[in-house]
């Protein structure tokens, strides 16, 4: 679901159209609906309603400010994977009580960080790791909350990419060894063992893998308690899919319908971690033909957002839907959507049947809310995108377009190059 709809044929966010606000900002621009933001969440919210269970939005798939003061103010945690992610989290007021911190690289400054912010829980990756948090906890006289990464070497058949749940990946550890790892954490003094933890992909579009590994994990938490380790926090990670296309994912309430049936007699506290899910289909991103090329081969449509701006299309070969915020009847064309980068692997879309483009036209490049500003860049030295909010009739630039002089910023010459 989305606010991203036609009246006439023009094409708004909410209630404002898109073309007011690529001609106020210009382009390329992320553009977010509040409304949708706030829907995805809620639908979470009521889904794990009457069981103890936490949201906790995952940072890295849109981590734009005003987006995360929007979902603290209703109630949203945070799952954070880096010392940046922990800063924002907290700068938009999410309660330290509801922050999880994955991720297989955590650093000692980092893991200090965490632990004076008092988190939740960590997401522990590795041995190494685990003895790294133990040490700093130590120092700080403080004790950690911890859970294990498991492993549950389960296919959630979606892009390898962004499969992270299988014996060949580097997250977590495997789930036969789990045993071993929890004895260990459990003889560390500064730690303290919560919970299990398991996150197997992203842009999953089948709930099947999201019980099979449930599953595992669940006996492994009735062993560990049989061993005398107490697991109080259940956090099943997030990777529900969206509709790019055609797919048709489950919506968190078939998740909960699944997934609460094997807690009946657990008495956990559930942790999930959506992001995309949440925020995918809640942004577009608006771009401008600058030009036209015909090879014999290709119809090539210009446009000025290039991989640096949606880095998805050239890193995943995601689709986007495109659409014109203009309606027209021209022809429709076998055409490549590509960006101005000096790149062969530069393209927003290919080969599509779309309206033939004509200069200056504003395009609409859907489900972009999440992995597209956050995986940005300043490659061929352009600056970022800037981002805006929509809320009914009403548009807030909630990130400026970065300057030439943020291309430059914290850049020093030494002397003999003054
Ligand atoms: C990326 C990530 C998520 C969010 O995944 P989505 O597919 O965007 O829902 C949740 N948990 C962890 C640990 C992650 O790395």
């Amino acid at each position: 679901m989305h606010c991203f709809t036609y009246k006439k044929s023009e094409l708004y966010a909410e209630n404002v159209p898109v073309r007011k606000i690529a001609d106020t900002v210009g382009t390329p621009v992320y553009i977010y609906s509040e409304k949708t933001l706030l829907m995805h969440l809620t639908s979470y919210q009521q889904a794990f309603d009457g069981y103890p269970s936490t949201i906790c939005y995952a940072l890295k798939a849109n981590s734009n400010p005003a987006v995360l003061r929007l979902l603290a103010k209703n109630g949203c945690g945070a799952d954070v994977v880096s010392g940046g992610e922990l800063y924002l989290a907290k700068k938009a007021g999410i309660p330290s009580e509801k922050i999880v911190y994955a991720g297989v690289g955590k650093t000692e400054d980092e893991i200090a960080a965490a632990l004076k912010a008092r988190i939740l829980m960590f997401n522990v990756e590795s041995s190494d790791e685990l003895k790294a948090i133990d040490r700093v906890a130590g120092k700080l006289n403080v004790k950690a909350p911890i859970a294990l990464r498991v492993n549950p070497d389960i296919d959630p058949k979606t892009h390898p990419y962004i499969s992270t749940g299988l014996k060949n990946s580097k997250f977590g550890i495997p789930i036969e060894n789990a045993l071993e790892y929890y004895r260990l954490a459990k003889k560390l003094r500064n730690v303290e063992v919560l919970g299990i933890h398991k996150h197997i992909g992203s842009q999953i579009t089948s709930i099947n893998p999201f019980v099979d590994a449930l599953k595992r994990v669940i006996l492994l938490a009735r062993n560990l308690r049989e061993q005398g380790i107490e697991i109080k926090n259940l956090d099943i990670g997030g990777g529900l899919g969206i509709t790019y296309r055609d797919e048709a994912p489950p919506l968190p309430g078939d998740l909960s319908g699944a997934v609460m049936p094997l807690l009946e007699e657990g008495g956990f506290n559930l942790i999930v971690e959506p992001g995309r899910s949440i925020a995918g289909n809640a942004g577009i991103c608006v771009t401008r033909v600058l030009y036209l090329k015909r090879n014999p081969e290709r119809e090539f449509v210009i446009v000025d957002a290039g991989m640096n701006d949606l880095l998805r299309p050239s890193l995943y070969e995601a689709f986007h839907d495109i659409r014109p915020v203009l309606k027209n009847n021209r022809k429709k064309v076998l055409s490549d959507i590509v960006g101005p980068i000096c790149e062969s692997g530069d393209f927003i879309a290919r080969e599509r049947m779309i309206n033939r483009a004509v200069q200056g036209d504003l395009l609409a490049v859907m489900s972009a809310g999440a992995y597209g500003f956050t995986m940005s860049s300043n490659y061929n030295s352009r600056p970022r995108a800037a981002e805006v909010l929509v809320r009914g009739s009403d548009f807030f630039v909630v990130k400026e377009r970065e300057s030439y002089k943020d291309l430059i910023r914290g850049t020093k010459l030494p002397a003999h190059l003054k």
